[in-house]
């Protein structure tokens, strides 16, 4: 299945939306029209049955009676006025009977007929609004005032209102479908523009091929998003960049490493076949290829568990165990090793003085941990004795193992960590070394949630501890 681009789906949405806030804006104006023009006739209608109820001040016929309005003059006004006005003027007759005239422009006053004889005042207002209403519908506004023994019924014609807004929603129909048109328009060119940066690292991102693992996209891209996505992906070919770099160089220093003892290896052999060779030399040259081998066994072992450390297939355990009882095994292998050399070899505190010291990790590893650092030490020092010193730090328990060696200089501290590192290549390798011991060292104190840390003194000697989480008793 295709997916949809980013660009479409951006469109798509933007139009949408652009169409439905027109098409609300556009209805809000076609309300706001028609609202306004009511409002307005409403406010005629009220003004006009102002001027009217001053109107029927000023006319009143006073020669009649008080609430007499002369009619001729009053409906010469209105008519000039040009709106429709009906006035009635109600009157009880002695029996108590309302009655009802008409006052209106145009016509004399004259008696209303067939209303009700025995409606009141309100019933006949209902019934003459009523049928006003009902003849004017919808298309004409009406408005009804009371002034003493007067009723002002005001009628207006919508007309004027409703032409302006039949034109407003034929216009709103005709310009809406352009209005979306050129928004959704709008909307594409502006996703497009949007999306440049992005395009831009997704090219450059693809045009970084295993050759070109240096190059880095170019940053800021002008929208925070984007710069945040191009710098995890600088950031990512920068780990990448160095897994790659370290890969090519451990591969180059793998295959230095096992060509030097094949050479060996056959160099002896070429030598133990050559003729008139004494049995005594054949079999020197035999033990040479031995140790050679055994050599190259080692490191081919240890390249294998450093692969396996790091791919996590170690299999660790993770249990509560005695430090001090791993430091007393180490010790007596590190006096065998040292049995050669005259060195002492010691554990502070002493075994009789000393508390265990839990750790939680596994046993196993640590004891070859430590092997590690007390082959080192027994194998660069020469004279002066190795301690095995227990200590503790907050949450760690750690074991140094201290030697009155040579010593490493500070620019080497950090690098003797590294695989294949010595610092003296040669005497290294005589003393059976693989520079890897290190390296082995530091992973499994790492796969433990330790580590190991060195403080050492040129001419004075060094001191690497392992530092392992501290059990909880
Ligand atoms: P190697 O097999 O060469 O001992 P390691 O990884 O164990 O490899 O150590 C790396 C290098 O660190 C050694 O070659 C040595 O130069 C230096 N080194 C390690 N331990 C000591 C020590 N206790 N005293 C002096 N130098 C040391």
């Amino acid at each position: 299945m295709t997916e949809p681009r980013l660009a479409t789906v951006l469109t798509r949405r933007t139009q949408r939306v652009t169409w439905t806030a027109l098409t609300a804006f556009a209805v809000l104006v076609v309300a706001a029209f028609a609202a306004a023009g009511e409002f307005a006739l409403q406010r005629s209608l009220q003004h006009s049955a102002y001027v009217v109820k001053s109107l029927l001040r000023a006319y009143n016929d006073s020669a009649r009676g008080p609430d007499v309005v002369a009619p001729s003059a009053l409906t010469e006004r209105l008519v000039s006025m040009g709106g429709q006005v009906l006035i009635t003027r109600t009157v009880t007759t002695t029996n108590g009977q309302p009655q009802v005239y008409y006052v209106s422009p145009g016509m004399p006053e004259e008696r209303l007929q067939g209303l009700p004889a025995s409606a009141s005042r309100e019933e006949i207002r209902q019934f003459l609004l009523a049928a006003i209403t009902q003849r004017s519908r919808w298309r004409f506004g009406v408005f009804q005032r009371a002034v003493d023994a007067y009723d002002i019924y005001i009628v207006a014609s919508r007309d004027p209102y409703l032409i302006g807004l039949s034109v407003l929603i034929a216009a709103v129909a005709l310009l809406l479908p352009l209005a979306a048109f050129v928004a959704g328009r709008g909307a594409r060119q502006a996703v497009a523009a949007t999306l440049v940066p992005l395009d831009r690292v997704t090219a450059d991102t693809q045009a970084i091929g295993p050759a070109e693992l240096g190059t880095r996209i170019a940053s800021p891209t002008g929208q925070a998003e984007v710069t945040a996505l191009a710098d995890g992906i600088n950031r990512m070919l920068d780990r990448v960049d160095r897994a790659h770099r370290a890969l090519k160089a451990f591969t180059a220093d793998a295959s230095h490493e096992l060509r030097t003892p094949l050479t060996l290896v056959r160099a002896h052999a070429q030598w133990g076949l050559a003729h008139q060779m004494q049995e005594a030399e054949v079999r020197d040259a035999f033990t040479s290829i031995e140790r050679e081998v055994e050599r190259t066994t080692k490191m081919v072992e240890e390249l294998l568990l450093i692969a396996r450390g790091e791919n996590r297939q170690l299999a660790l355990t993770r249990v509560r165990f005695d430090l001090l009882s791993v430091v007393d095994e180490v010790k007596e292998i590190t006096e065998a090793m040292a049995i050669d050399k005259s060195l002492s070899v010691r554990v502070e505190p002493t075994a009789a003085a000393a508390e265990p010291a839990w750790a939680l990790g596994d046993a196993d590893r640590t004891r070859h941990i430590l092997l590690n650092l007390a082959t080192n030490a027994v194998r660069y020092t020469v004279q002066g004795g190795i301690v095995f010193r227990l200590r503790r730090d907050g949450s760690m328990v750690g074991v140094s193992v201290q030697d009155t060696g040579p010593g490493i200089a500070p620019e080497h501290l950090d690098q003797v960590f590294d695989r294949f590192f010595r610092i003296d290549q040669s005497r290294s390798r005589e003393l059976g070394g693989t520079g890897l011991g290190l390296a082995i060292a530091r992973l499994l104190a790492e796969l433990q949630q330790g580590r190991i840390t060195v403080e050492s003194t040129l001419g004075e000697g060094s001191a690497f501890t392992l530092w392992l989480p501290a059990a909880t008793t």
